[in-house]
Order: C-alpha cells, then sequence, then structure tokens
C-alpha cells in the first residue's frame, strides 16, 4: 500500500481547519471499525477523522508505506511496472485508491482577472484570518461553497455566493438526521447499474450540508437570512466584470423539486419500514427564497470583491498513469471499478458500485467487489 504522504493524507493536508465530516459519526465505518465514541449523532472534526483513520491502519495491519509517492504506472508483459520515489515495484496488479478529489476544478474564468482580487481554492483556504477585508465572491453552492460562505460571511466580509447547480437537503428530517433516510430506505444501497443515468450521477454535486454540533441546516435560505448575497451562476467575464446567468428562480425551483422527491420516497419508505414512534411526522420545507433583484454583473476592479473561493469541486489526478484508461475528460473508464487494462482495478470514486461509494463508509461493499474479482483473475493467471 503506497502513500505519498502520510496515513489520512487528505484530511490533514487538503481541508481548512473548521471543517468536520457532514456524515454523523454513527456513519464512520471500515471494515471491522468503527466509531464508539460519545457522541454517535455528532460530526467529527479534521483531527478526529485522521484519528479514526490512523487507527483503523492499525487495527487492519495494513502495510503502508509512507513517502512513497508513485510518479508511473506502466503496463509489462507480467502485469505493472511502478515508479515510486521509494524505489521501482513490479507487481500482477493494481488497485488504483488515489482519491477523487486530489485538485479543485478551476473554471478558465479564473484567467484573466484583475490581480488586485485574491483567488483562493479549497486547498488554500485554512481559515477567514488569512484573506484580506472586503468583499468576497464564492463560487459554486454545494457543499463546500454553502459553508465557505457562511464562515466568511459571519468572519465580517459581506459575501456574494454565485449559485449553480445543487443539491438541497435539510440537516434532519422528521426527527432523523437526512443521511439516517439515505441509508435507511436504501437511496444510498442503489447499484451504479440499476441507476437511470449513471454519467450524471457520478458528476451530481456534494449536497449542501454541514455537520455543525447543533445540525443546523445550511441551505440557500439559511444563507440569505445570514445576509448572503445570491447570485447566478458566473457565466463569463467581460471588461473585467463577472457576468452571471439570470434564471435563479428556476435553478431554485428545480433544487426544491428534487428535494421534495428525495423526501417523497422517505416518506414512502417510513410507511412501510418505519413505525411512527421511530421518526417524527412529514415535513415539508419552504421553497428557497430567490432575491428581490438578483445582480446579473459585479465590477471586479471597483474594489467591492476582495476575494474570490472557487468552491467549484474537485478532480481526481491521473498524471503519474501511463496506462490508456482515462476518458476524453480526464476520468478512469471503469465497469464497476474494473477497468480495461487487465489486473488494474479502481476504488473510491463516485458511484462506482453503488451511490454511496465516494463516503468513508461505502467503500466496505465496493471492495469486497473489487477484490473479488481481482482474486478471480490472479486465480486464472495461475
Ligand atoms: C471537502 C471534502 C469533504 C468531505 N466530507 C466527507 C464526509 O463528510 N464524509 C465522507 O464519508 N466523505 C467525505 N468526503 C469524501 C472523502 O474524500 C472520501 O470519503 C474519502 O476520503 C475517500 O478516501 P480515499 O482513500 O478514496 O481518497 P483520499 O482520502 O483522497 O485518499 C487518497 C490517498 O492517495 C494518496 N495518493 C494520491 N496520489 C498518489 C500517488 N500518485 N502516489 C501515492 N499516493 C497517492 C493521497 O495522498 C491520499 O492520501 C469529503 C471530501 C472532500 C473533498
Amino acid at each position: 500500500m503506497l502513500e505519498r504522504g502520510e496515513v489520512a493524507n487528505s484530511w490533514r493536508r487538503e481541508r481548512w481547519d473548521s471543517l468536520r465530516l457532514l456524515t454523523p459519526n454513527w456513519q464512520c465505518r471500515l471494515p471491522g471499525h468503527r466509531y464508539d465514541g460519545p457522541d454517535p449523532d455528532g460530526y467529527l472534526t479534521m483531527g478526529e477523522v485522521t484519528e479514526f483513520i490512523e487507527r483503523f491502519a492499525k487495527v487492519s495491519g495494513a502495510p503502508v508505506q509512507a513517502g512513497a509517492n508513485v510518479t508511473s504506472v506502466r503496463r509489462t508483459d507480467g502485469g505493472y511496472h511502478l515508479t515510486t520515489s521509494r524505489g521501482e515495484i513490479a507487481c500482477r496488479a493494481v488497485v488504483i485508491a488515489s482519491g477523487a478529489c486530489n485538485q479543485p476544478a478551476v473554471p478558465r474564468l479564473r484567467d484573466g482577472l484583475p490581480s488586485s482580487v485574491e483567488q483562493l481554492t479549497p486547498f488554500d483556504y485554512r481559515n477567514p484570518a488569512q484573506l484580506p477585508r472586503g468583499g468576497v465572491l464564492v463560487v459554486g453552492a454545494s457543499a463546500t461553497g454553502v459553508q465557505l460562505a457562511a464562515e466568511l460571511q459571519r468572519s465580517g466580509r459581506p459575501v456574494t455566493l454565485s449559485v449553480g447547480e445543487h443539491v438541497r437537503l435539510p440537516r434532519t428530517y422528521r426527527g432523523r438526521d437526512v443521511l439516517w433516510w439515505m441509508d435507511a430506505s436504501g437511496v444510498w444501497d442503489q447499484r451504479y447499474d440499476e441507476v437511470e443515468d449513471l454519467t450524471r450521477a457520478r458528476r451530481l454535486p456534494s449536497p449542501q450540508l454541514v455537520g455543525t454540533p447543533e445540525r443546523a441546516t445550511l441551505d440557500l435560505n439559511a444563507l440569505t437570512s445570514m445576509g448572503v448575497q445570491l447570485v447566478g451562476r458566473w457565466a463569463a467575464v467581460r471588461d473585467s466584470r463577472a457576468l452571471f446567468s439570470g434564471g435563479l428562480r428556476n435553478v431554485f425551483s428545480l433544487a426544491d423539486l428534487k428535494m421534495e422527491r428525495l423526501l417523497d420516497t422517505f416518506d414512502e419508505w417510513a410507511r412501510e419500514h418505519a413505525p411512527d414512534a421511530e421518526v417524527g411526522p412529514p415535513e415539508r420545507f419552504a421553497p428557497t427564497r430567490p432575491p428581490g433583484s438578483a445582480r446579473l454583473q459585479l465590477d471586479l476592479r471597483s474594489g467591492e470583491i476582495a476575494t474570490i473561493v472557487w468552491a467549484t469541486g474537485f478532480r481526481p489526478d491521473y498524471r503519474w498513469l501511463d496506462v490508456p484508461v482515462l476518458d476524453a475528460k480526464g476520468h478512469l473508464d471503469h465497469e464497476g471499478g474494473v477497468l480495461g487494462s487487465p489486473g488494474l482495478y479502481a476504488l473510491g470514486l463516485p458511484v462506482l458500485r453503488r451511490r454511496k461509494s465516494t463516503f468513508i463508509h461505502g467503500v466496505e461493499d465496493d471492495a469486497r467487489a473489487v477484490i473479488d474479482h481481482l482474486g478471480g483473475y490472479l486465480a486464472g493467471r495461475r
């Protein structure tokens, strides 16, 4: 097991200070190892996640070689040849578990913006004190964007949030964490070959959720109440002005509608499986409030915006992979984690085998299936 940094490297190095998991503690489980602390309904801090994964590495006896950066993987007659910062390795099979979020995905709009405006990605961002005083434009309203917008607004910096397609969710529903419902109702277990539009499902942004001790909902209505100004998707830059799409009302309606449909699915499941005592009565939430008049442009030279935070998602990095298994967008082309090159596998990608694949608790089922296939492959070669 080769790791370029330390165990739990992404949680140590690539996250901001205040981040907590958005999955509740009771859901923190890896094969044979689960959260057993005093607060099952809470959400782990980054220090706690790191400890959790470190402990798992110890109890599972994982043969981790830390500080081993893989710089090349090539196909050979016998299998694969790896070049790493700790030497060369020949092996029959490789499982790529290098993560789905190795680098921030930042749109080209970032080029050619006035140099007076500072630009940050979630990989550079640690806390508000790092930013100059003045307005902040947060681009992207998924989990990262809504969390950073709230934190920066609370720090006294006026925040404008550029909102595109997003997934709205309440933190709790009928008295339970919304992720309890995802689990219990079977939505998270939905298999990749049962999902209607798999390409879309794999690209779905993260839900607008935050893990806080108060279990607060952090949707766009909550942000509006805090004073965050909402604008549409950032579409273009002209003469140093950011131009935003109109039609925010439609974007909101769509997200509200999808949330309602998901809540309907939960209610349907509850009618059959959850006795009334276990869950509260059905709830419905106020529609997302559109701003009175959403601004369609912002002059980035005016001084109103001092910093832009790109919360526009993350992408994997396969620059070290010298086997032709990537699609046109640079993603691994795979069937449930099995790649087109014999003996090459992947884990930890969105909807790899199930909707929960990319979450900590989601890897177990995927790993079993992928390792089964790998075992068969090695046995066949023998
Ligand atoms: C901001 C953010 C918040 C998240 N919140 C949650 C959450 O609340 N709950 C949840 O379940 N999931 C959450 N996730 C998803 C989370 O990333 C996964 O659940 C989990 O970290 C995936 O583990 P992984 O081992 O597949 O990938 P990673 O954690 O990315 O680990 C991949 C490892 O591979 C190493 N690596 C990469 N390339 C190489 C190389 N060439 N050579 C050697 N080593 C290499 C990296 O250093 C890294 O340690 C979040 C993700 C992000 C980005």
